[in-house]
């Protein structure tokens, strides 16, 4: 049995529209803002596009063509940009009017060449190409600096599905001259396009679902280890790190060096600055002491302006030492506090214990203790200074 156009145009905006209708529900519901309501207006403008291919079979072939083409070029340059809004964390990227350009080649061709088939659809493939190799681009992301994510290579699957096809329509649109008068082209490669443009709606639109879903997951799962202000591990987080240390220090018979920081007069700087501006200095002290440290150390925010550092293999030389650098770095450089070059100084008072846990379960809560009297010993003796314990 044979469909006919209007059937298969209807089934294929059925399809469409049944994706857009979902996607714009959570994009508004859950108002995320990773280009997850602008990827179902894609949907949505792809929907309308085939009623408006239909138009030609009642005789407005003109009109269809424009319309047609306006709407397809308009999915692909939306769903472009939806993938940039994703993707916004990049070293290197160009300015959005570059998306738009193929567009305006493409409806400058279809307006130019109208009466002319031939050129018109040479052109039209081979601007829409082009917006397929800039969808492509944004799925690459070159220069992203967050963790690429895998949904993204279903993206590129299917982007780069759309390149090949359109380029080989391209250029069989070059070559072919048996044209079928109904379609304005071949039907074969019409019928090809036509089926590979569908899937690839359907495959591109997975892609970036699971995209968003990833990041999602990849997010919660950093908010309940992580601390939102300074980006260090929290302290629920320690409770599955501190055994594995002590476990790995009683192993290889290492030494594992405890650190506790806490800020001088902190309170002060909130009063006197306002309390964003004691978040900022959280901020530069956090990234001072970690940029001080070995990537196999552990950096987390204990408490309010209370940091603890973890050392594995590291003995006592070693971790006086590290703190007494991270204490000059905090003390020799003011902190900016804004953009109008307010700068302030703060100190920090750190206490050390360094030794090898037993097997006894509270062993390493039993150091971090010692390196919180170290603490009070090193805030008695005048703050601004480390002490050992
Ligand atoms: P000391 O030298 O004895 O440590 O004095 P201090 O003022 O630093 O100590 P205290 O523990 O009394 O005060 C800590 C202050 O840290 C109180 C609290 O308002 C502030 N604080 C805790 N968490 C945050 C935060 O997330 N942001 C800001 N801005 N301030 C915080
Ligand atoms: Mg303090
Ligand atoms: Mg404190």
């Amino acid at each position: 049995m044979m469909l006919d156009l209007a059937t298969l145009l209807a089934a294929s905006a059925t399809a469409t529209l049944s994706l857009a209708i979902p996607v714009l529900f959570v994009a508004w519901r859950v108002r995320v803002h990773h280009g997850l309501a602008l990827w179902g207006l894609g949907l949505v403008l792809i929907t309308l596009s085939y009623p408006a291919f239909g138009l030609r079979a009642l005789g407005w072939t003109s009109g269809s063509i424009l319309v047609t083409n306006l709407l397809t070029g308009l999915t692909l340059v939306v769903h472009t940009l939806a993938v940039r809004a994703f993707q916004h964390e990049r070293i290197w990227r160009f300015p959005n009017w570059v998306v738009w350009l193929p567009l305006v080649l493409n409806m400058a061709a279809v307006i130019v060449f109208l009466r002319d088939d031939h050129w018109r659809n040479i052109l039209v493939a081979a601007t829409q190409a082009t917006m397929g190799f800039m969808l492509l681009h944004e799925a690459w992301a070159p220069g992203l600096t967050e963790r690429r994510l895998t949904g993204r290579w279903v993206l590129i699957g299917g982007a780069s599905i759309l390149c090949v096809t359109l380029v080989c329509r391209t250029v069989f649109m070059a070559l072919a001259s048996d044209w079928d008068a109904r379609y304005n082209v071949p039907t074969h490669v019409q019928a090809s396009t036509y089926f590979v443009a569908m899937a690839v709606v359907l495959i591109n639109s997975m892609g970036f679902v699971l995209m968003q879903m990833e990041r999602s997951i990849d997010q919660q799962r950093s908010l309940a280890t992580h601390d939102a202000l300074t980006g260090l591990y929290n302290r629920s987080a320690l409770q599955d790190l501190l055994p594995l240390c002590a476990a790995q220090a009683r192993r290889h018979q290492a030494p594992l060096a405890c650190l506790m920081l806490d800020i001088d007069h902190f309170k002060h700087v909130n009063d006197a600055h306002g309390h964003l501006a004691g978040d900022t200095v959280l901020q530069e002290v956090a990234r001072r002491v970690r940029a001080r440290m070995r990537q196999s150390d552990i950096l987390a925010r204990f408490g309010g302006e209370e940091f603890l550092a973890i050392l594995p293999a590291t003995d006592q030389a070693g971790a006086m030492h590290l703190a007494e650098d991270v204490r000059q770095a905090i003390a020799t450089q003011p902190i900016g506090l804004s953009d109008n070059g307010e700068c302030i100084t703060v100190t920090i008072s750190i206490g050390v214990h360094v030794g090898i846990p037993d097997e006894d379960q509270n062993a390493v809560e039993r150091m971090i203790d010692l390196s919180d009297q170290a603490l009070y010993e090193a805030k008695e003796a005048g703050r601004d200074r480390v002490m050992y314990r």
